[in-house]
């Protein structure tokens, strides 16, 4: 595994572009934990500090990959986002990316653009989150880089997780007669960017739209799928289940049908409502797992701290619909594009 280790305030990259938020002591005092942590933790041999990330990958496992980014206003909005939450949530796109495949992550790789007047504060407190996150799941972060950008905050996460041999769950797995479940709640997320955009200089409390600013990733529920091989395909749900739910399919080459009726819904608020139909099926950023079992399996009703739902079934018509009181209307794929 390769990676630029060259961190802010870490001395080394290229300095003309460091010059904005190298020397800064507070970062400096982070990056020195950061640096502590990479070099305590027994899957890492070399960390930040050397031209590569060295990683020890435990004997029998594979290495599994995932790189996502993370912009200013297409994924979060300065004013809306706590920095510590976009922090947070650059780290969850790619830890959720490993649970989706029943592994464990070991190392997350962190490049960040941003512009020349961004507070230094900012980056401070989204580190703070970042780093919150992938203490609470022994991940290091093991190296990464830094540049100026022109216009807008960029960061790029790469996650590096380890799987048994040949035991990833992948997407193409799905039989026509497996059941198809969610863990947790659906459309929690985007109800929370509903109402931001409804009320665009209003805040949010944090605390009614949890699964929004710091969603959980599902690590364990993952694992457990993965370690009693009761899963058939899993994906994360990133972009909202019609969009996911389709990837499988494809995949699989297979259909599905969902009952609506059985849809966890999530409830927000200071009211605790229910989200609408709508959000559930095509809401995004959830990072709840969804998949497939064999219909002779037995999935409990919990994985670890979350609660698991069957929501429909794979069928051999590659087409997917939705049963809404009786009747069956196809679901094209909708996951909203969030800033549009
Ligand atoms: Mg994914």
């Amino acid at each position: 595994v390769i990676a630029n280790a060259a961190m802010p305030g870490s001395g080394r990259g290229d300095p003309v572009l460091y010059s904005d938020f190298a020397l800064h002591l507070t970062e400096k005092a982070l990056i020195a934990r950061v640096r502590r942590k990479a070099r305590n933790r027994p899957p890492i041999v070399a960390g930040i500090g050397d031209d590569c990330a060295i990683l020890r990958i435990p004997q029998g496992h594979e290495a599994i990959v995932t790189t996502d980014f993370s912009l200013e206003g297409v994924h979060f909005r300065r004013q809306w986002h706590p920095a510590e939450s976009v922090g947070h949530r650059c780290l969850v796109r790619g830890l959720s990316d490993v649970a989706a495949m029943g592994g464990e992550p070991i190392a997350a790789f962190l490049s960040m653009a941003v512009p020349r007047k961004l507070p230094q504060k900012w980056v401070g407190q989204f580190l703070q989150g970042f780093l919150k996150l992938a203490d609470r799941f022994g991940v290091s972060l093991a190296g990464g880089d830094t540049a100026e950008s022109p216009d807008g905050i960029l960061a790029d996460i790469v996650v590096v997780g380890s799987c048994p041999k040949g035991r990833a769950i992948r997407r193409s797995g799905a039989i026509p007669g497996d059941s198809i479940y969610v863990t947790g709640k659906l459309g929690g997320s985007e109800a929370a960017l509903q109402r931001m955009f409804a009320k665009p200089k209003g805040r949010l409390n944090h605390t009614d739209f949890p699964r929004h600013f710091f969603p959980e990733p599902r690590i364990r529920a993952g694992t457990i799928l993965r370690e009693k091989r009761l899963a058939s395909a899993m994906i994360d749900l990133s972009d909202g289940l019609s969009t996911d739910l389709a990837h499988i399919c494809e995949e699989s080459g297979v259909g599905a049908e969902i009952d609506s009726e059985k849809l966890p819904r999530a409830r927000v608020g200071k009211a605790k409502r229910a989200v609408s139909l709508n959000l559930a099926l095509h809401g995004g950023e959830d990072y709840e797992l969804l998949f497939t079992a064999s219909a002779h399996t037995k999935i409990p009703a919990r994985l670890g701290a979350v609660a698991v739902t069957r929501i429909g079934q794979i069928t051999a018509r590659k087409k997917i619909y939705v049963v809404r009181q009786g009747e069956r209307e196809e679901l094209k794929p909708q996951g909203w594009e969030h800033f549009r």
